[in-house]
């Protein structure tokens, strides 16, 4: 069979179904309103390589069910998928089918492969006789070549409850190459009034109630719209488990749950993440954990190294919160954990392309005060933080970015040798992106906390947002990029500051 007749072969399958004469998405309203839509939790692509992309859905045609089911009834369904040059799919450059399994929540993984380098591509399902809305993916370019400029947009810490996703609407508006999301893409906790938006049902604890609050989140159609418009790359932080939980640790006991229930917990929150992720099989939950610390490259522009810094690491130093410590200088300490550090190191040492961008959750540099410092972020495992910046130094690495989430405040900040002399040199960069609503409107405060102390610090801001960053091959321009509120939906966006890193230069220049 010529691969022309094959297509024609596909789109005769989607005439059946009665939805080929009209467009796309007349045809889906037009069938929604004979059966319940089955793709109310929209579409995703991520985890680009130079041929292949992960497409992904999750079939729920009544979404908010407490059973985390989405309506769908215990059997398995096909999923068709396509992937085309165009939106209007008249040509197909890959398709085929796959099963969505009631056991994974009807949430099917597809690596689409034999796909061209550095090259935009549309996609699209179908299951139940209805279309899915269409997708926009793109591939990275192939090893030994830059491709186009990347533009990269990432945020982090998205709780519903605390106010609307507009961020991620401004977030799809800049049509951007890649979207990183650097944890907290849920909230684990029950419902707050008085905000915003209310999550459903409690603190989140069985694979039911993880699977509902992900359905939850996705129906908002501002995360659609991001989803849509560019591959994903994500990474979790605490609250996809629980908040501030450390390896095996638990903050503390509540909700009370036994030991073997807390593992049961940890464990539905890992399956419910790569249900509703757009990551490869590679990075299923398996048992208690899930392999989330991987690499991407991006041609030989960039490469991107993300960390995994909730499983591995060892507990927070002298209980957690801010404080002044010295156990956290103990060179038994690790955050990423020791096999997690080799690998990065491992990997900086490769030298595979320009960039070496390090995506990852918690606050970076040192940011200390009289009363101390964050017991939770890299400063309560300054050991392992040291490791990591003299292994890339040692390594001769020349362009260190390390990509931060967590604070719910934006930060730009040099990465210095030595925290001990203000004038050591500057060996790297951090862009700490604000959240998308996680501590809500903020403020337009600038002046940078603690400055005094950590000189290093040059840019900070309480207003939520993301940071979009123009990637080539001899510089990084970065623009922190705010909304002024969440509380109500549809605010603009601007540009409250920009920062260049000059290829073979660490660190922040303002603009
Ligand atoms: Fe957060
Ligand atoms: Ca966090």
């Amino acid at each position: 069979m010529s691969p022309i007749s094959r297509r024609t072969l596909v789109f005769g399958g989607l005439a059946a179904a009665g939805v080929s004469a009209v467009p796309v998405r007349s045809a889906v309203i037009a069938a929604t309103a004979a059966v319940p839509y089955p793709f109310q939790l929209g579409i995703a692509s991520g985890e680009p390589d130079a041929n292949s992309v992960v497409l992904w859905t999750r079939l729920a045609p009544s979404p908010l069910n407490a059973d985390g089911q989405g309506g769908m009834a215990n059997a398995d369904v096909v999923v068709d998928w396509q992937v085309s040059t165009t939106d209007t799919f008249s040509t197909l450059v890959a398709f085929g089918s796959v099963t969505a399994q009631y056991a994974a929540a009807h949430s099917v993984h597809v690596v689409a492969g034999g796909l061209n380098p550095d090259s935009d591509y549309y996609y699209r399902f179908r299951a139940q006789g209805q279309l899915s809305p269409v997708g926009r993916t793109r591939t990275t370019p192939a090893v030994g070549t830059n491709g186009r400029d990347l533009v990269m947009a990432f945020t982090s810490c998205s709780h519903y409850e605390e106010g609307y996703f507009t961020v991620y609407r401004r977030m799809a508006e800049e049509n951007p190459g890649v979207i990183l999301h650097l944890g907290d893409y849920i909230y684990e906790y029950g419902p707050t009034s008085g905000r915003p938006r209310l999550h459903l049902g409690n603190e989140v604890v069985t694979i039911a109630d993880y699977r509902r609050r992900y359905a939850q989140y996705k129906t908002d159609p501002d995360l659609q719209a991001a989803h849509a418009v560019a591959p994903w790359i994500v990474v979790p932080d605490d609250h996809e488990v629980e908040n501030n939980y450390a390896g095996t640790i638990r903050e503390n006991n509540t909700p009370a749950l036994t030991a073997a229930q807390w593992t049961a917990r940890r464990s539905a929150a890992y399956q419910a993440y790569y249900e509703n992720m757009p990551l490869r099989p590679a990075q299923v939950n398996s048992g208690n954990s899930i392999q989330l610390y991987r690499r991407l490259r991006w041609g030989s522009l960039a490469t991107f190294h993300m960390l995994d810094t909730r499983q591995y690491r060892d507990d927070q130093a002298c209980g957690d919160g801010w404080k002044i410590c010295s156990d956290a200088d103990l060179a038994t300490r690790s955050l990423p954990g020791n096999p997690q550090e080799t690998w990065l190191l491992d990997g900086l040492g490769q030298h595979l392309g320009t960039w070496d961008i390090i995506g990852q959750q918690v606050f970076f540099a040192r940011r200390f005060n009289s009363t101390g410092a964050s017991m939770d972020s890299w400063d309560g495992y300054r050991a392992s933080r040291a490791r990591i910046q003299q292994g890339w130094v040692d390594r001769a690495v020349r362009n260190p970015v390390v990509l931060t989430g967590d604070v719910h405040r934006a930060w730009g900040n040099d990465l210095k040798a030595d925290y001990n002399n203000a004038n050591s040199a500057t060996i790297g960069s951090e862009l700490v992106t604000s959240s998308v609503t996680s501590s809500g409107d903020g403020d337009a405060t600038t002046a940078i906390p603690d400055v005094g102390t950590n000189p290093w610090l040059k840019f900070y801001s309480n207003r939520r947002g993301y940071i979009r960053a123009t990637v080539s091959p001899t510089q990084l321009n970065a623009d922190f990029r705010a909304v002024a509120k969440v509380s109500e939906h549809g605010a603009v966006a601007s540009t409250l500051k920009s920062f260049v890193v000059q290829e073979g230069q660490p660190g922040l220049q303002a603009v």
